[in-house]
């Protein structure tokens, strides 16, 4: 840290994103990532044209992208956000609807709270249920931004989209950010409620369900005086907030839908798979309908296991925070990763043993 930094980013302590090595190949099942290729019409669009255009600045109105998303979702382009990953829209919902504070689940998104920290605004983790469930009725606000991965992470426990209306009843003075980044493993997207409710602002990324973590690509759903909140601060940060090779390929990846839905049929099936075989190993899976499940076992540590397996070439996601220090978050990989993974995880139960 140099002399010259504002005091007050001293003392931030920063998001730890998951582990990504360079030192061998590793079964990667630790930052939910897609084990599946990005569409053959993404990969059409990102091309030589494209590269060449790279001289010239990217849509800053993004037009093109903003009509193919309300086209598949049935809203106008005036209800769409983009933004470089919806880490970014994340962070400019902290800036713009916090002026009474923030509120979000005690175990979520360990971004939330480094938002809240590096704005300087007053905060509350609401503790979870013993179940590790969100209960709806802890988010009655006195005016604080309300912020709900749903599915949750790292549990992958879902609200259904009748508390989350409830959520938006009881807090009528404040924002409700639903970040939805793993909706299309089995959720149910509260979007529809954007016409009923003024301040809901439902995020989601490309970043999971099609295959485009390395594009930063994240978009918002809202109210369209929410998203012009949110384009005032993109206008007053970076307009040219989405790079044109992300743009192209994010036009391609609305259109080739079927392919990622299909694609997330598959990794709910491996899901099932995962699930069958931990417990069969004797695994407390907590019932996920994200694209990773959060598991413990009675005969082994959540850091011991971790560590065994990276030894054996599979990473997978360890939190130390003392209420889920048992468990580990595993991502869902393709069928042959998962029984690889499966294997491994039997292997070291035995050699325990
Ligand atoms: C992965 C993730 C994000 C961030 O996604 P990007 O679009 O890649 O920035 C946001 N929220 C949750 C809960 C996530 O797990």
């Amino acid at each position: 840290m140099s002399k010259f930094l504002k005091a007050r980013y001293c003392s931030l302590e920063v998001y730890t994103p998951g582990e990504q090595p360079r030192d061998k190949k590793y079964i990667k099942l630790n930052t939910n990532e897609s084990p599946f290729p990005p569409s053959e019409g993404v990969i059409k669009a990102v091309n030589e044209n494209e590269v060449r255009d790279l001289r010239l600045y990217s849509d800053p109105t993004a037009n093109a992208l903003k009509a193919a998303l309300a086209d598949l979702h049935g809203v106008r382009p005036e209800n769409i956000f983009l933004s470089n990953g919806s880490d970014d829209i994340l962070n400019f919902s902290f800036m713009a609807f916090t002026e009474k504070g923030a509120m979000f689940p005690e175990i979520s998104y360990g971004f939330y709270e480094v938002f809240a920290e590096l704005h300087g605004i007053d905060y509350v983790k609401v503790p979870l249920k013993s179940d590790f469930s969100v209960d709806p009725e802890d988010y009655t606000g006195d005016g604080k931004m309300v912020v709900i991965a749903n599915p949750n992470a790292p549990t992958g426990l879902c609200l259904s989209v009748n508390d989350i209306e409830g959520i938006l009843k009881a807090n009528p003075k404040s924002v409700v950010v639903i970040d939805e980044a793993y909706v299309d493993f089995g959720g149910q997207s509260c979007y529809p409620l954007i016409n009923k409710y003024k301040n809901l602002l439902v995020v989601q990324t490309f970043s999971k369900s099609r295959s485009m973590a390395g594009a930063r690509l994240g978009f918002a759903i809202a109210d369209e005086e929410l998203i012009s909140d949110l384009e005032r601060i993109k206008y007053s940060t970076n307009p040219y907030n989405i790079n044109r090779l992300t743009m192209a390929a994010g036009v391609a990846a609305v259109k080739d839908n079927d392919y990622y839905m299909e694609n997330c049929q598959k990794i709910i099936e491996n899901r099932d798979y995962t699930t069958r075989e931990l417990e069969a190993l004797g695994f407390y899976v907590i019932p996920s309908k994200a694209n990773f499940i959060f598991a413990k076992s009675d005969k082994i540590g959540g850091e011991e296991l971790y560590l065994k397996l990276k030894d054996n070439g599979i990473l997978v996601r360890h939190f130390t925070k003392e209420a889920i220090k048992d468990f580990n978050r595993i991502t869902i990989g393709s069928k042959a990763e998962m029984e690889a993974f499966i294997k491994a995880t039997k292997q070291i139960l035995e050699d325990i043993k």
